[in-house]
This record gives structure tokens, sequence and C-alpha cells, in this order.
């Protein structure tokens, strides 16, 4: 699938309401699309190892979106595919009290992924540009008044393209995806949520406040999407209305960033390739 119409290297031209989140690109649901979600999730299975052993570049995958888009179950399944042990996931909730005494990305620095390492944000630093600006949070969050003007957030805006400026400069590749989702679509799923008994504990009534807030949320969303995506670190807008094909177009989009990566497995010296030999004979006493 031709992913680009999903990537957002320059926020200008870019407007939330032009990408409808019901868009499947024509496809429809089937056996057809679980089979190419499968083969991308092998495929990202095997660049995962060849990343572990190059051991130099780190991938950090970041999922925003409104409530019930879709970010758990994403990573339940895209995780599903990579070998646990170069994989860490972190969630980001309101700051906690020792958070809240470092500066906003603090947080998300402890979390970037080792070398050779994949790390999935569930949330993230974009919290401080969206809940924290809805909510207009700003004040409680023990920053200087002087320092809380009226361009606080173009200042953020700069602060987060420069830290993921930072990130690529250091080997971290940034993909970052905003899962789409309608109004009428975040009903019908929290709505599950309480007919459901299995799915009664996610209802939270914090879920029922944000969603008066739902004109406000998107844009703020549409605001720092723009403000925030350049070519080192592009927006991929994801139609999550329909699950599969969220599904579909976030592996491929995993698959083809990890696929650009020079990256490759240690190649051997001959020096190496002799100390083996050397190493095959003291084996099991054969010496
Ligand atoms: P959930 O992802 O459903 O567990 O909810 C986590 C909650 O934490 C959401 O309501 C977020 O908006 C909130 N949250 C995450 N980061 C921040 C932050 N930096 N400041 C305030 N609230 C936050
Ligand atoms: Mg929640």
């Amino acid at each position: 699938m031709n992913t680009k119409q999903f990537i957002v290297t320059s926020g200008k031209a870019f407007r939330i309401g032009d990408i409808s989140p019901d868009f499947t690109n024509g496809k429809v649901k089937g056996e057809a699309i679980d089979l190419q979600v499968e083969e991308n999730m092998k495929e990202m299975a095997r660049l995962q190892d060849i990343l572990y052993a190059h051991n130099k570049y780190g991938i950090l995958i970041i999922l925003q979106a409104m409530d019930a888009a879709g970010k758990d179950s994403t990573i339940k399944h895209i995780m599903s595919g990579f070998n646990p042990q170069g994989v860490n996931v972190k969630s980001f909730k309101a700051p906690s009290a020792e958070e809240m005494d470092h500066d906003y990305l603090w947080r998300s620095h402890l979390h970037l992924p080792e070398r050779g390492n994949i790390a999935i944000f569930n949330r993230s630093y974009y919290e401080d540009v969206v809940v924290v600006k809805v909510h207009k949070l700003l004040a409680s969050h023990n920053i200087p008044e002087d320092l809380i003007g009226d361009n606080v957030w173009q200042e953020r805006y700069r602060q987060i393209r420069d830290f993921e400026k930072y990130m690529e400069e250091n080997g971290i590749i940034v993909i970052k995806f905003f899962l789409h989702i309608s109004k009428d679509e975040q009903c019908k799923r929290l709505l599950e949520r309480l007919d459901n008994p299995e799915k009664n504990w996610k209802f939270s009534s914090a879920d029922l406040e944000e969603r008066q807030h739902w004109d406000k949320y998107q844009n703020t969303y549409e605001e720092m999407l723009r403000e925030t995506a350049t070519e080192y670190a592009p927006w991929h807008i994801i139609p999550a209305n329909k699950k599969w094909f969220a599904r579909l177009l976030i592996s491929e989009i995993v698959k083809e960033n990890m696929g650009k990566l020079p990256i490759k497995y240690p190649v051997m010296t001959s020096e190496d390739k002799n100390a083996l030999e050397s190493y095959r004979q003291q084996l099991c006493g054969k010496v």
C-alpha cells in the first residue's frame, strides 16, 4: 500500500478535517488483510533481530489519540510480533509528584530506547501541549510564572522539534502516529465499555468529561500536529474508525521505517573467525 498519503512532514497545508476517520483506501476487512498484517509482522520481527544485533539505532514509536481510539489494542497487536526482549512499552499518565518536580521532557527521556531496542510510548510529551493546553494545567506544573508567557506553546513546539532532532542526530528513529477517530465512533466504543462486562473496567468517568471538550481537543491536536510535523520526525495520520485498517497501516509504516535503516548483522573479521576456531577447539575439552 502507498503510505505516503498518510505522512505529514510539514504542517503548513495540514487540516485534520481533510482526513476521514472512516477511510480504508478501498480495502475491505477480510482474510487478505489479516494475511498482509501477519506478513508485515514477520518482516518487523526479522528486522528487529538485525536492529538488536547491530545495536546502534533505537526506535521510538509514539501513539497519540483521543480516548478509545485504539492505542492499547494497537500496542497489544504490534507487540505480539516483536521479541519482548528488545521492546519496552511506557504509558504516560498525569505526572506524579516526582515527575512534576522536573522539566516535562525528563520522564520521556528516561524511557527512550536503548540502542538496538524499540520503545513504544502510549501517550508522550505531546500530552504537555495537548491535555495541558486544553485544561490550562501549566500553572499547576511548578513552572516559574515569569516563564509562562504568550509564546509558551510556540516555545514548547520548538523544544519538541529540537528534542526530536536531537534524537535523530543520536540514532533514535522517531515514528509518530495519530490515531484519528470520529466523535460517533468514540461514542460507540465508550458504550461498548459500559455494555460489555469484560470491558467495564476500561470505562472511566474522566472519558465522559474529556468528551465534552471534543472540539477543543481536535483544534489543539490540529495545531500540535501542524507545528511538530517535520521531515526528520513526521506524523502519520491513521484513519482509525476501522481497527483492522489502522493495524494494517501501522504495521506497514513500522515495517517500512525499519526497512529503511542501514542495519546489518555484525560482520566477523578474519581475526574474529580465527578466534572462533580456537574456541571451537577449546570447547568440551577437545584441546
Ligand atoms: P489513560 O491513557 O486512559 O490511562 O489516561 C491517562 C491520562 O493521563 C489521560 O487522561 C491523559 O490526558 C493524562 N495525562 C498524560 N500525560 C499528562 C500530562 N503531562 N499532564 C496531564 N495529564 C496527563
Ligand atoms: Mg483511558
